[in-house]
């Protein structure tokens, strides 16, 4: 919902063109641009944290997959094993029986008094009692290896045996394991997934926030400026001049006074000639009408605009025009006519402080009105705006803004 509501705000502020307090406040809790940008700095932190939790989590799942592997390959082996275990069985008991009748026949020959049997042969052909002894023995000691053999087979039978009972114990503990690891690695899928989202969360209020580091970075504010007060008067990073076209008549500073010839008096701004009556005069910069003076005796219809220029208050002023497309409160941007060139014919009526037809243009710090009221305070403030607006000197023109 936060989320939304600052994309929400992010497109209005950028498509609508007039600012409102409201709109600002709602879409971060950051006050100053500064703030704002704290708020990046620990988005991102925590975007970084994110990653590495993520990266982390695959790293558990790569190894939950790396153990299951193993267990199901030791699973096969084992497999393989009880094969081998069951066909070695196969074989012992084929040895058993062979061995069975290989007893059978020795009996059998034993008993066999045709002279036949080679065994009794052997006996009866003894030479002395000693020999048939010795012989009789013989013949039992072949009957002993043999039964022997059927209790070795046996054995191995047994072992074989118990070797399938053992691996068939180790391949249930394998598919206990298996399970575990999937059941793991299905836990470790959800907490993935959650990390993964809450990434996305994290970028979207970090895109979000960087969109508005962005736009009051673009409309000047200050670092520790209110940012209400920045989007009110909306701000800017620079001056235009505020005529098309022109060449300075007189600078900024203290000069004779060019109706009484006498003295020095202060010139608050820079005189503008070389534009007939009726000329557009353009805002300086972006900003909001602040002031509109009408046909003073001295300076006649006047405009002051407030700007923000990179976080810093200024007020310019526009004097003698012959007439005021603006009104008090207007947002302004730098290409808007906030009237026209005067002084001349067109206002001599009431303007007694013009020899001609030429705007007299006025740069000051702070916003005359809002920072201070009176006008001397405006004069103290007043600055050359020749080097700010790039003007050239007297008598030289400029044919752009
Ligand atoms: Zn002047």
């Amino acid at each position: 919902m936060k989320k939304i509501n600052k994309l929400l705000i992010i497109t209005f502020i950028l498509f609508i063109s007039s600012y409102t307090v409201i709109v600002t406040n709602a879409s971060t809790n950051a006050k100053t641009l500064r703030e704002l940008k704290n708020e990046l700095s620990s988005l991102k932190s925590k975007k970084a944290q994110k990653d590495n939790e993520k990266t982390q989590t695959q790293g558990q799942i790569a190894a939950s997959n790396q153990s299951i592997a193993n267990a199901k390959n030791e699973i096969n082996i084992n497999q393989n094993k009880v094969e081998k275990a069951k066909e070695d069985i196969v074989e012992l008991n084929k040895s058993i029986k062979e061995t069975n009748e290989s007893i059978k026949k020795t009996i059998t020959a034993y008993q066999v008094t045709d002279g036949q049997n080679v065994y009794l042969e052997y006996v009866f052909d003894a030479t002395s009692y000693e020999d048939l002894v010795y012989r009789y023995a013989i013949v039992e000691q072949i009957l002993d290896y043999n039964n022997e053999q059927i209790y070795k087979y046996n054995d191995l039978i047994k072992k074989n045996e118990q070797l399938q009972i053992d691996l068939a114990n180790r391949e249930k503990e394998l598919n206990n394991q298996i399970n575990s690891l999937s059941d793991k690695i299905e836990s470790l899928g959800d907490k993935l997934e959650q990390i993964s989202e809450d990434t996305m969360d994290v970028q979207d209020e970090i895109n979000s926030t960087q969109e508005l580091v962005n736009y009051y970075t673009n409309l000047g504010c200050g670092l520790d400026q209110d940012l209400n007060d920045c989007v009110s008067i909306k701000g800017d990073t620079s001056f235009r001049k505020p005529l098309s076209k022109g060449t300075i008549t007189s600078y900024f500073g203290y000069r004779i006074n060019p109706l009484t010839g006498a003295g020095t008096k202060f010139h608050s701004g820079v005189d503008i000639g070389g534009n007939k009556e009726g000329t557009n005069v353009y805002a300086t910069a972006n900003g909001m009408v602040g002031k509109i003076i009408r046909r003073a005796s001295c300076g006649g219809n006047q405009v002051y605009v407030f700007h923000t220029i990179n976080g810093r208050q200024y007020t310019s002023m526009y004097m003698h025009l012959l007439t005021i497309n603006v009104s008090i409160g207007d947002q302004v941007t730098s290409n808007t006519v906030v009237g026209t060139v005067g002084g001349g014919a067109g206002t001599r009526s009431y303007d007694s402080c013009s020899t001609g037809a030429h705007l007299h243009f006025t740069l000051a710090n702070g916003w005359y009105g809002k920072t201070y009221l009176t006008y001397s305070k405006f004069l103290a403030n007043t600055f050359d705006p020749k080097k700010t607006l790039g003007l050239p000197s007297k008598g030289r023109y400029w044919y752009s803004r």
